[in-house]
C-alpha cells in the first residue's frame, strides 16, 4: 500500500504534540483532584440513542455530526461526539443515582464529522468533569472556578475570558421564547434561509447564527435578561457573587446559548483571541433532564469540557523530556557491566540508556546532541580498577567515580 495517510480531520500525536497533550490532562488532573472529582472512563462508542435524543435532535452535533453507524449485529452505534451523555448513562448504569453527588471527571478522544481546520478536527480530544447532583449556584461557581484553575494551572488564564450566561429556567426561557420567535416573524423577510428553517424548529440557534443580515437583527430582539422570573434571577444573582468571592473574572454575553440542548440557568464559555475561529477553549453548564433521559430520576448537573488540541496549542512551551544519562561502554567487558548498571540506574528511577555503536568520538556526539545530562565511560581499564569516567555534560567536568558509587552520584541519595 503506498500513500496512505490518516483520515481526513485526524492526526497522529507524537513527539512534542504528544507531551503537550499528556502535559493539559495531567495538569488538570492534579486541579480536579482538589475538587475531589475523580476520574471515569466511559466506552468511546454507545447506543445511539444515548445522544440521538438527549442532545436535541436539532443540535448541531446530532444533525450533521454524528458518527454513527450500524454493528454487525445490527446495533445503532455511534462513536461519542461528547462525553456528558455518558456520563449520565453510566451513572444510572452502575446505581449511583442514589449516591449523589457525583464528581466525575475524564479525558479521551471525541468524533463529530465537520470541517476540519486549524484547531476543529473529526477525532479530537476533550477533558471535562461533570458534577451531578449539584444544587444551588455555589456549585456552578466551584465548578466554573475548578476550570479557571486548570487553566490557570497551564498559565492560559491571562489569555481567556470568561463569558457567561444565563438560560434561566424552563419557565422563563418558554416566556422568552415565545417572544422571539414573534419578534423573527415580524422580521421573516430580513433572516437567513438557514434561521428560516431554524424558526421553526429550534429558534434559540438563530442567536448563535453568524450570518451578517441575522446579527443585524440580533441587536434590537426581545433580551432575555427581561424575561427572568425572579427564581432565576436571584440563581444568576448568586452565582456572580459567588464568582467574585472566588475571585474570577468575567464578562457577561448574553449570546452565549450553548450548541447542545439541556442547559438551564448556567452556561459559560472561556475564549481566546489567540486561535483564530476556534476561539473556545472551553465551555459548559448547569443542564437538568439529561439522567432522566437516560432512565433515572430528574438529577440537575453541572459541567464543562475543554478541547486537548486548543488547549495545548495555546501552551506557551511545550514541555521537555527529562535528561538521560547515557552509558557509553568501550570493548565486551564494559557492555557487560554498563548492561547492570543501567539496570541499577533504571530501578533508581533515572532515565538511562547504553549507546553502543561507532568509535568514540560518534558516540559522544550523539550522547550530547541527545540532551543528556550525563555520560558514563567505561573501558578495558576502567573495569581493572573498578571506576567509570563520569562526564557532566552540563558543566562539562569529568570526574572518577568508584563503580559502586555511581548511582548514588547521580540520585543524590
Ligand atoms: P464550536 O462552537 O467550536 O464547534 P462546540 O460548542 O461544538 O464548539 P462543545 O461541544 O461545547 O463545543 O465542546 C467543548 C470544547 O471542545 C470546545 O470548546 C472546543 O474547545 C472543543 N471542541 C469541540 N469541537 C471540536 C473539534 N471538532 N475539534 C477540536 N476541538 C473541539
Ligand atoms: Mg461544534
Amino acid at each position: 500500500m503506498t500513500g496512505l495517510q490518516p483520515p481526513r480531520g485526524t492526526h497522529d500525536l507524537i513527539g512534542e504534540t504528544m507531551r503537550r497533550h499528556r502535559h493539559v490532562i495531567q495538569t488538570a488532573a492534579r486541579v480536579l483532584a482538589t475538587y475531589g472529582f475523580e476520574e471515569w472512563s466511559t466506552p468511546i462508542f454507545e447506543d445511539t440513542r444515548v445522544f440521538a435524543r438527549t442532545l436535541g435532535e436539532t443540535s448541531d452535533v446530532v444533525s450533521k455530526e454524528m458518527y454513527s453507524f450500524e454493528d454487525r449485529g445490527g446495533d445503532s452505534i455511534t462513536l461519542r461526539p461528547e462525553n456528558t451523555a455518558s456520563i449520565c448513562r453510566a451513572l444510572v448504569t452502575n446505581g449511583l443515582t442514589q449516591s449523589l453527588p457525583q464528581k466525575a471527571w475524564y479525558s479521551g478522544p471525541m468524533f463529530r464529522y465537520e470541517r476540519p481546520q486549524k484547531g476543529r478536527y473529526r477525532q479530537f480530544h476533550q477533558i471535562g468533569a461533570e458534577l451531578i447532583g449539584a444544587e444551588g449556584p455555589l456549585r456552578d461557581a466551584e465548578v466554573i472556578t475548578m476550570a479557571y484553575d486548570v487553566l490557570k494551572a497551564l498559565g492560559l488564564a491571562d489569555d481567556v475570558v470568561l463569558e457567561l450566561n444565563t438560560l434561566g429556567d424552563i419557565a422563563s426561557r418558554q416566556a422568552w421564547r415565545d417572544a422571539l420567535v414573534a419578534y423573527f416573524r415580524s422580521h421573516i423577510d430580513a433572516l437567513s434561509d438557514e434561521s428560516r428553517t431554524r424558526l421553526d424548529v429550534n429558534p434559540l440557534r438563530i442567536l448563535d447564527s453568524k450570518a451578517e443580515q441575522d446579527r443585524a437583527l440580533l441587536n434590537d430582539a426581545p433580551r432575555f435578561a427581561d424575561y427572568l422570573n425572579a427564581e432565576s434571577q436571584k440563581f444568576w444573582d448568586d452565582l456572580r457573587a459567588h464568582l467574585h468571592d472566588f475571585g474570577v473574572p468575567f464578562t457577561e454575553n448574553p449570546s452565549i446559548v450553548r450548541g447542545l440542548d439541556y442547559y438551564s440557568h448556567t452556561a459559560f464559555e472561556f475564549v481566546t483571541t489567540k486561535l483564530g475561529a476556534q476561539g473556545t477553549v472551553l465551555a459548559g453548564g448547569r443542564y437538568e433532564g439529561l439522567v432522566a433521559q437516560m432512565g433515572g430520576p430528574e438529577i440537575p448537573a453541572i459541567g464543562w469540557a475543554g478541547g486537548i488540541e486548543r488547549l495545548a496549542l495555546l501552551l506557551e512551551e511545550a514541555p521537555v523530556v527529562e535528561a538521560g544519562i547515557a552509558l557509553v561502554p568501550m570493548g565486551d567487558a564494559a557492555v557487560q557491566k554498563a548492561a547492570s548498571l543501567v539496570r541499577s540506574l533504571r530501578q533508581a528511577g533515572l532515565r538511562a540508556e547504553i549507546e553502543t555503536r561507532g568509535n568514540l568520538k560518534k558516540r559522544m556526539e550523539r550522547v550530547v546532541k541527545s540532551g543528556a545530562s550525563h555520560a558514563i565511560v567505561l573501558g578495558d581499564e576502567e573495569i581493572a580498577r573498578g571506576v567509570v569516567q563520569l562526564r557532566d555534560l552540563t558543566a562539562r567536568e569529568q570526574r572518577e567515580v568508584a563503580l559502586g558509587d555511581v548511582v548514588q552520584c547521580l540520585t543524590g541519595a
